[in-house]
Parts: C-alpha cells; sequence; structure tokens
C-alpha cells in the first residue's frame, strides 16, 4: 500500500496522511467472517472486493472487475435524472411545466389542511397574445414568452412555485404570504412588465397581462381552487386587462 501510494499505482489511496489510512484499514482487515466493499485502481479501473476470513485467521480474497458495470450504472443514473428532470420542466421556458406545478399546488393544499400553511394561488395570462404572434411573428411571441417567465422568475422567493400551464397562461404559487403582500407581489410583476422592452429588433414593443387572486382553501378540492383563480382572471380581461383581480 506504501508503494501503491508513493508510485500512484495500483489501488487509489485518497488520503494525505497514509499512516493514519493504514492504521484504520487495518483495523477493520480481517475483523469480520465476511465482508464486501467497491474500490478502485489509479488506472480507473473498479473492482468489487470479497474478503471472507476463516477461524484460523486465513482470509480468501476474490476480486471481480466491475468497470463496466460502474460506468453503464452511472451513465443509466444520469439519464434516469435527465429524464426526471426533462418531465418536469417546460422546453421553452426551462420553468415548472403543468404536471410538475399542479403537483406543487396539490402539496401546498396539503400543506394548509396539515399545517394551516396559506398559500397565494395566481393565474397569469398574457394580453392579446394572438395578435403578438400575428404581427412580429410566431419566434418574437416565443421570445416574449421565455422574456415572461425570466422576469417573473426574478421576483420569486425561495419555495415559489411558478409553472407554464398553457401556451401563454402561468400559475404562480406563493406559500405563506398575506393576501396584502401578494397584491403587492402580483403588482410588482405588472409593472416591471410594463416598463419592459424585450424585443430588440422592435423597439418600442411592450406587453401586459392579466392575472387573477386566490387565497387556496383548504375545504376546496385542486380543480375548485383553480377555478376561483381562473374567474378572478377571466374579470381582469373583461374590465380591460393589464390588471389584477382578487377571487
Ligand atoms: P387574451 O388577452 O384574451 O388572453 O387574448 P390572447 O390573444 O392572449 O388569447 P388567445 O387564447 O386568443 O391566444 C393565445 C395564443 O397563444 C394563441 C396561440 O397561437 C398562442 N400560443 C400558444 N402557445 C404558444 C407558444 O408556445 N408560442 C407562441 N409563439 N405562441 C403560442
Ligand atoms: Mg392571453
Ligand atoms: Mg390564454
Amino acid at each position: 500500500m506504501r508503494h501503491c501510494h508513493a508510485t500512484n499505482q495500483g489501488v487509489a489511496i485518497r488520503t494525505p496522511n497514509l499512516e493514519a489510512w493504514l492504521t484504520s484499514t487495518r483495523s477493520r482487515r480481517g475483523k469480520q467472517p465476511f465482508r464486501s466493499f467497491e474500490g478502485d485502481m489509479c488506472d480507473g479501473r473498479w473492482f468489487n472486493v470479497t474478503e471472507t476470513t476463516d477461524e484460523q485467521g486465513w482470509m480468501l480474497c476474490i476480486a471481480f472487475d466491475i468497470t463496466t458495470l460502474r460506468v453503464g450504472a452511472r451513465s443509466l443514473r444520469q439519464a434516469r435524472d435527465g429524464a426526471l428532470r426533462a418531465a418536469q420542466v417546460d422546453a421553452l421556458t426551462g420553468i415548472s411545466n403543468r404536471p410538475h406545478v399542479l403537483q406543487q399546488l396539490d402539496m401546498r393544499l396539503q400543506e394548509l389542511r396539515e399545517r394551516q400553511q396559506p398559500c397565494g394561488l395566481v393565474m397569469l395570462d398574457l394580453d392579446k397574445f394572438k395578435s403578438i404572434n400575428d404581427t412580429y411573428g410566431h419566434s418574437a411571441g416565443d421570445m416574449v414568452l421565455v422574456h415572461f417567465a425570466r422576469l417573473v422568475e426574478a421576483t420569486l422567493r425561495r419555495g415559489d412555485g411558478f409553472g407554464r400551464i398553457g401556451g401563454e397562461e402561468f400559475m404562480l404559487l406563493l406559500p405563506n404570504i398575506t393576501p396584502h403582500a401578494l397584491t403587492h407581489a402580483v403588482s410588482r410583476v405588472l409593472e416591471l412588465l410594463r416598463a419592459a422592452r424585450p424585443l430588440i429588433h422592435v423597439p418600442h414593443f411592450s406587453y401586459t397581462c392579466s392575472a387573477g387572486l386566490a387565497m387556496l382553501d383548504s375545504s376546496a378540492e385542486v380543480a375548485d381552487n383553480m377555478r376561483r383563480a381562473d374567474d378572478a382572471l377571466y374579470r381582469a380581461k373583461a374590465v380591460g386587462r393589464n390588471r389584477l383581480e382578487w377571487a
């Protein structure tokens, strides 16, 4: 082991203090009738090692080369993590997609029932978005959607939920907030939007959105809570857009 450590060959030993490492390794060696562990070599190979110790102290040691298994398992793990992430994310904007934000809504509703933790629910819909597409093209429309996601995202606190639930429709979940603070938070978003000029090639272009606000109601189901915020949004549209309305 000293030779391996000094020459950087054989078993990979990552320690600044070899003597302490040797002491700790010796203290484990041969103490159990059987043990199994994984270790790697300086050349990158991985081994699964089993040690069987008999009553006289003789030890049978078998090492399997598991390098390809480990590499396979790692890429499988990475692919699984990537797929899990992709399943929760909206591809255009990078924020939560509809299933993921609805799952968060479900969780917030449960927290409200179990721990009386209040949560604000906001439905947001961009105003006259179809005419943005029609006037400046679909890719300009996409840019506006991404701009909107970035702008709102920048105003959120940790723990807030934000997802795209339809083409130009978004949902916000703000836990631990008062109605007054929720009004303030959404007003701020509307204000920032009015001042933004997101299309570089159309410098005068600006856009707005409308919002429906509600506090989660523990006695209502997910769909009913969404409907209350949606009704408020519909009212905001009906009375002229570019504003918020409470359920
Ligand atoms: P309102 O103010 O009443 O909400 O009017 P609106 O035009 O925003 O609403 P409407 O529902 O009539 O139009 C929504 C448009 O959003 C229609 C659709 O083509 C467009 N859209 C949906 N998804 C996308 C997308 O991913 N990219 C782009 N560029 N447009 C999209
Ligand atoms: Mg719209
Ligand atoms: Mg819409």
